[in-house]
């Protein structure tokens, strides 16, 4: 019988295969179970002369450099975990065994660390890297003995999970994983707190190629974070044309900006001592030309990806300021209508901020009092000082600070007190539940005493009923934004509304 040569080369792979999991062992496995083997093969030939003990001693070295030389072709050499090529092995090899039922099923998560690069860039590499080894040895320690970790990019890894039977064993696994990664690491002192997207991809749905479930988990994690980052997300066929329809939408947005197909609307603050607009916020829209109009949170988090917040960023504060002291001239009212714009954490970390605010003001000719620059807590938490510094900073501009969503991230209060912030704004999750359970009451009246007693006025996001203005009001809450009020509105609608003069 003539032999089957795929299914020959197919059996070398699976043998090579095996044989690279020998990189997954510790040296000194390695050399106590060769120097065993020498051992008792010498003893095994009746033969202890000297000679034969040398050569004993001499092949056991071999098989150790062997394995050096091999075990560096599979492992990563910042965190001595397994590299892409060696999970890769590893993975084949579970598929043919799980095809071959010879194994139960498993589940292929792939973790990319959120905003690493940006990191990256305010820490040094050096840190950086301090920081990827500290991360590789926490997951380590939060994945089971059977599971396989390695790091498989710059700021990727995957875990291999065995013995998964369900979606929700594998979803429980990586929140798992993300709670461990929540927590604070320590480098030279500092705290550095960090959030993970993570792609989960199930063997049970019937893989052949051990490519395809790598790069279909990869897909997912890309979901997680055009979802707004730090989730996870199990694989879909669908995600698959949606990853398509993503690189095309960040080509898109390159061409955006030059094609002025960015738009700002303007939602109304409303003082809710007198009832009457004081300012706006800003909200970027993107009227794309096929796709219509898109939602901030649809293209902010690609546009921080590929680094187009830059401009994007650049171009909504030069934009809602030009924007401002058109309405300023138009309306004179005491104090003078201010605008309030969103920094995205990308844009917060660039070292040229304050430089980028100073030209906008300089081009526009709007008093600094009159921009206020809205930040969230969690940008802020990555990196506690350097934050600060950059706040005080906008600070000696007379720009004024106000923190976004505040509840939402996990935010230190210790820390809170130091940050030079004029207003806190309680996220909209705590508004809408005004009135339905009292515990969430009193977390917003907690909350309101808090900013109070920092020195800062509050502003209640996301008031949509009568019942919650009436209570933010007993509260002594100072401003409000909501659909209460008015919706984002595009710049003549804005004007229109302003002019009427309408009083809540
Ligand atoms: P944000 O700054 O917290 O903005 C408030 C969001 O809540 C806005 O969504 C607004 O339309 C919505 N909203 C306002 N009142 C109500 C209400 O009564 N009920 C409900 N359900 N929603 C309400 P939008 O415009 O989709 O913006 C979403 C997020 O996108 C913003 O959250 C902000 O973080 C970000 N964003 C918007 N524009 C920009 C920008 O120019 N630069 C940056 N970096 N981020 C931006
Ligand atoms: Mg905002
Ligand atoms: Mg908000």
């Amino acid at each position: 019988m003539v032999p089957n040569l795929a299914k020959f080369s197919n059996l070398i792979r699976s043998k090579l295969s095996d044989l690279s999991d020998l990189a997954t062992f510790p040296p000194q496995f390695i050399l106590l179970s060769s120097s065993v083997g020498v051992g008792l093969g010498l003893l095994l030939l009746g033969s202890t002369s000297p000679m034969q003990a040398v050569g004993g001693l001499l092949s056991c070295l071999g098989i150790l450099l062997i394995w050096r030389s091999h075990s560096s072709a599979f492992r990563d050499r910042l965190t001595g975990l397994p590299n892409r090529t060696l999970f890769m092995r590893r993975l084949e090899r579970s598929v043919r065994q799980t095809n071959q039922r010879k194994q139960n099923g498993f589940a292929v998560l792939f973790l990319d660390l959120d905003r690493f690069k940006s990191m990256n860039k305010k820490f040094g590499s050096k840190r950086g890297d301090r920081l990827l080894v500290k991360i590789a040895s926490r997951l380590k320690t939060s994945i089971g003995s059977h599971d396989f970790l390695a790091r498989v990019g710059g700021n990727e890894f995957a875990i291999l999970l065995s013995e998964v039977q369900s979606e929700e064993q594998a979803s429980w696994d990586a929140h798992h994983l993300q709670v461990q990664l929540n927590l604070p690491f320590e480098i030279d002192t500092q705290e550095i707190c960090l959030t993970t997207s993570i792609g989960i991809a199930l063997s049970s749905a019937g893989y052949v190629w051990s490519d395809d479930l790598l790069r279909d988990a990869q897909t997912a994690m890309y979901h997680a974070k055009s979802l707004g980052r730090a989730r996870y997300a199990l694989f879909q066929p669908s995600m698959r044309v949606q990853a398509v329809t993503l690189l095309q939408i960040e080509t898109d947005l390159r061409r955006a900006v030059e094609r002025q197909e960015l738009r700002l609307h303007y939602q109304p603050l409303v003082s809710l001592q007198t009832g009457k607009i004081v300012g706006f916020e800003a909200l970027a829209r993107w009227q794309h030309p096929k796709h219509g109009l898109i939602a901030p949170a649809e293209f902010i988090p690609i546009a921080e990806d590929s680094g187009l917040i830059t401009s994007v960023g650049y171009w909504a504060m030069l934009q809602a300021c030009y924007q401002l002291r058109i309405w300023q001239q138009r309306f004179l009212t005491d104090p003078p209508l201010m605008v309030s714009v969103n920094l995205s954490s990308r844009q917060f970390a660039q070292p040229n901020l304050i430089n980028q605010v100073e030209c906008v003001l300089a081009e526009t000719g709007l008093d600094a009092q009159s921009l206020k620059l809205e930040i969230t807590e969690s940008m802020v938490m990555e990196d506690i000082e350097a934050a600060i510094a950059t706040l005080e900073q906008i600070k000696a501009l007379n720009v004024r600070l106000g923190i976004d969503d505040f509840g939402t991230g996990y935010s230190s209060l210790s820390h809170l007190y130091r940050f030079p912030a004029d207003t806190l704004k309680v996220d909209q999750s705590f508004i809408s539940r005004i009135g339905l359970d009292e515990e969430n009451n009193e977390i917003v009246r907690a909350i309101v005493t808090l900013a109070h007693n920092l020195g800062m006025t509050v502003i209640a996001e996301g008031i949509e009923t009568q019942e919650q203005l009436a209570m933010l009001r007993s509260l002594n809450c100072e401003y409000g934004q909501g659909y209460f009020f008015s919706e984002p509105l595009n710049h003549e609608a804005a004007a229109t509304l302003f002019a009427a003069a309408p009083r809540w």
